[in-house]
């Protein structure tokens, strides 16, 4: 069975309808989120719309958690700020609510599922240091976990004897001994110099898990950012991919 793994939508209808187009040709038995629906981008309440309609299962993200009052926006940066609450102002009250409503964590089909670390989920924590790998590591029991939230797409593998690498990846076999924290980057705001939408297709039969790049209409995106008054440094990076 392959699942389709997406994460960190942010509002960009085009770029989420752009990757779903691409993975009906994978046709994937499920489609999981692994959170923040809204924030920085332009269309919250349709992304959030299609996500329920397409996705088996959905997580929180932090600028979900933000949008309906359950983090503290003090703690984003000022452009991310502006954008959640204008996520925040255009959402359904009905969509608000459900949001809310979303688990922080989930297993499933033997993989722990978290936006942020499993390490204090709530806390919204990035791996990037070998210190957060192992935090991480330590705070789930299965042979894989996968995450979103850096929007870097990343695999962190640790051996038998402990030892932890990171590796950039295209394409991934699970080894048998060895444990995965598999970022899977991001759909709607990718961060690693390539604009091109970002998700991962995992085949529980083969043990593998592979990265898919897909192109979208940034242009469409931008446009409609800067009708709805979104700063100027939100609509500029999307082209870039940083
Ligand atoms: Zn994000």
């Amino acid at each position: 069975m392959k699942t389709a793994i997406i994460s960190d939508v942010h509002s960009n209808q085009e770029a989420l309808l752009a990757v779903l187009a691409r993975l009906e040709a994978e046709d994937p038995g499920e489609v999981w989120f692994l959170g923040d629906a809204v924030g920085y981008g332009p269309e919250p309440e349709e992304c959030l719309a299609i996500l329920r309609e397409r996705c088996s299962l959905l997580l929180m993200g932090n600028h979900d958690a933000g949008a309906v009052g359950l983090t503290d926006t003090a703690l984003f940066n000022v452009y991310a700020r502006r954008a959640v609450e204008f996520s925040a102002a255009v959402l359904a009250p009905e969509s608000r609510q459900y949001l809310a409503s979303l688990p922080l964590r989930l297993e499933r089909g033997g993989a722990e599922l978290v936006h942020a670390s499993p390490f204090e989920p709530s806390a919204w924590h990035y791996v990037f240091t070998l210190r957060d790998a192992r935090a991480a590591f330590e705070s789930f029991s299965g042979q894989v976990c996968f995450i979103g939230h850096s929007h870097h797409p990343l695999v962190l593998a640790m051996d038998g004897a402990g030892e932890i690498t990171a590796e950039l990846f295209a394409e991934l076999t699970l080894r048998a001994g060895s444990r995965y924290i598999v970022n899977v980057g991001s759909v709607g705001q990718p961060r690693d110099g390539d604009p091109r939408a970002c998700c991962a297709l995992w085949d529980q039969g083969s043990g593998t898990a592979r990265l898919v790049r897909v192109p979208y209409d940034v242009g469409a995106v931008q446009a409609k950012m800067s009708a709805r008054g979104l700063p100027g440094y939100l609509i500029g990076r999307l082209a870039r991919g940083v």
